[in-house]
């Protein structure tokens, strides 16, 4: 580690917490990626679930070499006819269910967050938006404020006020959606929690809550944000039980390792955002062509070398190598996203510290730190899994 760097690194690069990882990284590839010693580590969280094509993918770095040399900005988002977008958007509107046809590209997670809001309430010109107990759907005000309690209060009461009207129910509480009403405008829902440390929905809650919202008149945004693009085993996770949303966000993923946000709706809905206000919701960056470029590149990479279909393999292999160990209390898994309960903090924070020494990086996720998190880029080879399961059990081995 170059130590001028790392202190300039904490001098003058905004910090998220007092306590950053600080490992320098040199270049990535694959599922690794290595110090400028040459120390490799495995990559078992992806960037948050965003690498699934691999590191350095060299589909994604010529279709980001040519749309960079072709042309980058060239105006805000919504006026000219630029071809990555236009690609990107037709591939995606083919491969979600209907009518999710019309994209709305935009920079982040938290943007797509927010425009599917802002959408929901103008289709519906009601206010009231619910999101789910234990939900992370982002940082800026908007999504903050679908933050879900009561984890999320220590987070949200420094920032109030936050939006009005908004509320939470239980995930997976067939009860609480009652508390879905004429009022409501829309229920915004991870299909599969994420930050709640990979919470899989209960057998017919999805489209128990999709009945709710069609009986009220809500609209039901879906955020796929962090197991979309194939984390979950499908290309998106509706598809694994068959529940369409009025909206999807996604983001994470879909840039494959650029930077880019989408919500996807029916061209009905998207529609009123072009009046009544004109201009309803607009971006310069939103859509960027050598993010659209990257993003269509790794869409097809996935779509053409089969990778989604043997996600689930994957996944159920960690789940099998691992769940012996006596240090292991349960594992809860989607696809390739594994939490790993280890049932005390004490015990995560240990082995984060061994996971570093042994060449692993894994995290706990915002509300359960509990559990330690197994989300590697979906090319990991069966030799590689193999691999880093030894030396997970060997971290393991001394808690
Ligand atoms: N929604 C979910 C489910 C997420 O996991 C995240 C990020 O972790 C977001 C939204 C926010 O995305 P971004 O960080 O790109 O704003």
């Amino acid at each position: 580690m170059n130590d001028i760097l790392r202190k300039q690194f904490l001098r003058h690069v905004a910090q998220t917490s007092p306590a950053p990882q600080l490992i320098e990284v040199a270049r990535a590839e694959g599922v690794f990626f290595y110090t400028p010693e040459g120390k490799p580590y495995y990559d078992l969280i992806s960037g948050v679930s965003v690498n699934n094509v691999g590191h350095g993918n060299p589909a994604v770095v010529e279709a980001v070499q040519r749309q960079a040399a072709d042309y980058m900005h060239v105006m805000v988002y919504g006026e000219m006819v630029e071809r990555p977008q236009v690609e990107f958007a037709r591939l995606l509107a083919e491969s979600l269910p209907e009518p999710l046809d019309t994209v709305y590209f935009l920079n982040s997670g938290a943007e797509a967050v927010e425009g599917a809001l802002k959408l929901a309430k103008r289709y519906t010109a009601r206010t009231e938006m619910i999101s789910m107990r234990r939900a992370y759907h982002g940082s800026t005000h908007g999504a903050m404020s679908m933050m879900g309690a009561p984890e999320g209060e220590e987070w949200k009461n420094a920032f109030r006020p936050l939006l009005p009207d908004t509320k939470a129910i239980s995930f997976n509480c067939f009860e609480d959606l009652e508390q879905i009403t004429t009022r409501t405008a829309c229920v915004l829902c991870e299909p599969i929690q994420g930050e709640a440390g990979v919470r899989p929905p209960k057998d017919g809650y999805l489209q128990a809550l999709r009945r709710r919202c069609d009986e009220v008149g809500a609209l039901l945004i879906f955020d796929e944000i962090q197991v979309g693009m194939g984390r979950s085993g499908e290309m998106f996770a509706m598809q694994k039980y068959g529940v369409t949303p009025d909206i999807v966000c996604l983001a994470k993923a879909l840039g494959g390792g650029m930077p880019l946000g989408a919500f996807v709706s029916s061209q009905k809905i998207m529609s009123t955002l072009t009046h009544d206000p004109v201009l309803g919701h607009i971006t310069t960056f939103g859509g960027h062509p050598v993010c659209c470029a990257a993003g269509l590149a790794a869409m097809k990479y996935l779509q053409q070398n089969k990778i989604v279909e043997d996600v689930e393999r994957k996944g159920a292999m960690y789940e099998s190598l691992l769940q012996d160990h006596p240090a292991v209390k349960e594992i809860r898994r989607a696809g390739l996203l594994l939490a790993v309960e280890l049932g005390e903090s004490e015990k995560l924070y240990k082995i984060m510290d061994h996971f570093i020494e042994e060449g692993i990086l894994s995290d706990w996720f915002l509300f359960c730190d509990t559990a330690f998190r197994i989300s590697p880029p979906l090319i990991i080879s069966d030799d590689e899994i193999r691999d880093s399961v030894s030396m997970i059990r060997r971290c393991l081995d001394r808690l």
